[in-house]
């Protein structure tokens, strides 16, 4: 197999990432060996290759967004076959037991796994994945245009929800990258009115044409207050102007994993029962649940391919905020 490798991180345009070639990895019980044919590149990816977000464990593959054909399946697993096509995600295991696996909340299992975090990724042309993990994917989205769902998406997705955002309301989505391109058209099949607020002038004009009802810069505040709203970009002072948007009793959800930072406020921003809340990871039944709801729709992604040895290319376009879409790594 070919994978581009994490030793240790460094900035995007170093090239943190090497190419190298080593035997595949074999399934091991209850897990699928994928032939992966394409991996979404995430803004977490980039925060792993520059040290942002702490590495769990070096060398490492990068990638939790892939897209494969299931090559060969370990022992007792019940329901996939050589040939399926499956999905990966960031979230690579959950330990089951735990208080919150029990209350249906394993997005925030103490023990959890993660894909290109813990365990080797999809910047690859093999991966394992446990079985039980890996997600079905609906027909009508080829292998590039599924890949993207498969973070931004459902992210977007939980946002959403956590967001407390009702059909019919007026959201504000702050930041408009891979993850709000999806929320915002979910928001509109609800017939919420979306209001987007991001720097870069082409992606208010893409906001618009999707059907925005306004869109404008991180510093001009929507014309109307926010029943809810969703932060993409990884910037504190983002999520405050964003809490200042809203209505009485209305929350942000902060799509990050990581921040820069929280700049100081005045709880005159928070009364009124105004609320932060983050959003961290996403449960299986949330990346059903968005799949299906994407097919339906369908939810129209924006990709630009890159090949698997380009991937340090592919991150320093994201570092530089010159992706339109979603950054593809195409496995040939
Ligand atoms: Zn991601
Ligand atoms: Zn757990």
């Amino acid at each position: 197999m070919r994978a581009m490798l994490l030793d240790s991180p460094a900035p995007a345009a170093h090239s943190p990432l090497r190419l190298i070639e080593r035997d595949d990895p074999a399934p091991g019980p209850g897990e699928l060996l994928l032939a992966v044919s394409a991996c979404g590149v995430c803004r977490t990816d980039l925060q792993l290759a520059e040290g942002d977000l702490a590495a769990r464990r070096l060398p490492l593959i990068p990638g939790h967004q892939a897209v494969g054909r299931v090559a060969a399946v370990g022992a007792g697993v019940e329901g996939w076959s050589a040939g399926d096509r499956a999905g990966v995600a960031w979230l690579a295991s959950t330990c089951g037991a735990c208080r919150h696996c029990a209350a249906g909340r394993e997005n925030l299992c103490e023990h959890a796994t993660f894909t290109g975090w813990d365990r080797d990724g999809g910047y690859a042309t093999r991966m394992t994945v446990r079985a039980d993990f890996a997600h079905r994917l609906p027909g009508g989205f080829g292998d590039l245009d599924a890949a993207p769902l498969l973070c931004g998406g459902v992210i977007g997705y939980r946002s959403l929800r956590v967001s407390g955002i009702q059909p019919g309301g007026r959201l504000g989505l702050f930041g408009f990258g891979a993850s709000a391109l999806c929320a915002i058209q979910v928001a509109l099949h609800w017939g919420c009115d979306v209001f987007v607020c991001t720097r870069s002038e082409r992606e208010q004009q893409t906001a618009r044409d999707l059907g925005a009802s306004w869109a404008g810069g991180y510093t001009d505040r929507p014309p109307v207050e926010l029943d809810a709203a969703i932060t993409f970009a990884p910037s504190g002072d983002v999520v405050i102007a964003a809490l200042r948007s809203l209505a009485r009793g209305a929350a942000v959800a902060i799509n990050a994993i990581h921040l820069d930072r929280i700049p100081q406020f005045d709880y005159g921003d928070l009364w009124w029962e105004r609320s932060l809340r983050s959003v961290a990871n996403f449960t299986r039944e949330d990346a059903r649940d968005f799949l299906a709801l994407a097919a339906e729709i369908p939810v129209r992604t924006r990709i630009e391919a890159h090949p698997l040895a380009g991937a340090n290319d592919a991150l320093a376009r994201l570092a530089a905020g010159q992706v339109s879409g979603a950054a593809v790594l195409v496995m040939e």
